[in-house]
């Protein structure tokens, strides 16, 4: 098979096993040459490595057919069964690819669109993410709107046929390298919380917006600043009513905490079989402590694919529940984080080159902290389904 071949799951029907065969062998015989030499590479606190290799290998799985296999056949997906598309993260962790670059156009933005977006933004904006060319930033947070999503101070207002957009957003990861930028505004001066926000559509390649990078523990930048000055875009590029844009950034929030964590997943089992790997390099595997920390790793591992699961089983927007699964996978994968240092032991202090070059396991354990804050932090999650689940009195404010 050549690297443009479009693989066509339509005649498999329901044989999982022939599914499975054919992403197996696509898999192996494309995850050679320099895709290859990134193995496993370019994951959480890791972004920036291989970087423009990655981004050829996100396009040979679009020019495959890989990218959007879910999507209905009317958006260019190969509708692809829930089943089908956990066998391809099966496979994909197993062939250690190399790191997706489009996470948040391909599983927040495309399903919005989906959802919420008019038939010509669909037509315009989900063949460039399907071919894996056009990459998307979320434009959510600001200094004083994160957890308080609700307080965004950003402004857009109408200039004819165009939006006129300022203000400043924050913890804008991947900015620096994507196209596009889905941004909640307030739209409606004057208004207030969650009435009279817009979701818009910003392109990135622009005079008006400017990117600058912000450095983490890991020693990489993946998050920015981005400020927008008189920055534009066309009017007919709002999703969902103008002010009713809160509605569609929840929806697409549905959508991180639940449903898109499944491909991440079957890369946690690969760190928990590292970790394993490594309490036995480091004879630590029999110590009662460790033993019971990696079983404990296991069961959660297997709690969590099963929570997942539930939650793509159910149809539309994933709802408020959807914050269990994200409560869960990130405080597992901070502890697994700090599991996998503790293994090492003293070594795991040492750092592996100078100035600050830090081994894979350093990287992971330091930016899984950070996986108990995006896409809304623990506290944030407990409120939630506090709130709205359980039905308890509303926090006081
Ligand atoms: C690695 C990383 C990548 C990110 N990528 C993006 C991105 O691409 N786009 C984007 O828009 N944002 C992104 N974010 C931002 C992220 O969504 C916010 O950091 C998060 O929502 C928390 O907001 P904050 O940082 O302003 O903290 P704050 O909201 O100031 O919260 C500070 C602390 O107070 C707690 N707290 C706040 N309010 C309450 C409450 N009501 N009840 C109980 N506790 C509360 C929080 O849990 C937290 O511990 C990213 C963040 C990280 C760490």
């Amino acid at each position: 098979m050549t690297g443009t071949d479009a693989v066509s799951i339509a005649s498999l029907g329901d044989d999982g096993e022939a599914f499975r065969a054919l992403a197996r062998n696509w898999l192996k015989s494309h995850v050679v040459g320099e895709f290859a030499e990134l193995r496993g590479r370019g994951g959480p606190g890791d972004e920036d490595v291989g970087f423009d290799v990655r981004v050829e290998w996100e396009r040979l799985l679009g020019a495959a057919g890989w990218i959007g296999l879910g999507w209905p056949t009317e958006h260019g997906g190969q509708a692809a069964t829930l089943a089908q598309q956990i066998i391809w993260a099966e496979e994909y962790t197993r062939a250690e690819a190399p790191a997706r670059v489009n996470h948040m156009g391909e599983n927040l933005l495309a399903p919005t669109l989906i959802e919420y977006g008019t038939p010509e933004q669909c037509a315009r904006f989900l063949p460039g993410i399907r071919r894996g060319e056009v990459r998307w930033c979320q434009g959510y947070s600001e200094p004083n709107a994160g957890s308080d999503l609700a307080n965004v101070q950003t402004k857009a207002v109408l200039d004819g046929d165009s939006w006129v957009v300022n203000g400043q957003k924050v913890w804008t990861s991947l900015a620096h390298v994507s196209h596009w930028c889905f941004v909640v505004a307030r739209t409606e001066p004057g208004s207030q919380r969650h009435r009279g926000l817009t979701f818009l559509l910003v392109p990135m390649d622009q005079p008006g917006v400017e990117v600058r990078p912000i450095e983490q523990i890991t020693g990489g930048g993946e998050f920015n600043e981005t400020f927008f000055t008189d920055a534009r875009t066309e009017r007919s590029l709002t999703v969902g009513a103008p002010g009713e844009g809160w509605k569609v950034a929840m929806g697409l929030l549905g959508f991180e905490r639940g449903i898109s964590t499944l491909a991440q997943q079957v890369g946690f089992e690969r760190e928990l079989r590292t970790t394993i790997d490594l309490a036995r390099d480091h004879g630590c595997n029999a110590d009662p402590v460790v033993r019971q920390r990696l079983v404990g790793a296991y069961t959660g591992l297997q709690l969590m694919r099963w929570n997942a699961l539930r939650s793509m089983s159910g149809k539309g927007v994933p709802g408020p529940e959807a914050s269990i699964s994200k409560l869960f996978w990130g405080t597992w994968h901070r502890d697994l984080g700090e599991l996998m240092i503790d293994v090492i032991g003293p070594y795991g202090l040492i750092a592996e080159a100078f100035p600050y070059e830090l081994t894979l396991e350093q990287k992971l354990f330091l930016f899984t902290r950070s996986d108990t804050i995006y896409g809304g932090s623990n506290e944030i999650q407990r409120n939630v389904l506090g709130e709205r689940v359980l039905g308890l009195p509303k926090e006081p404010s």
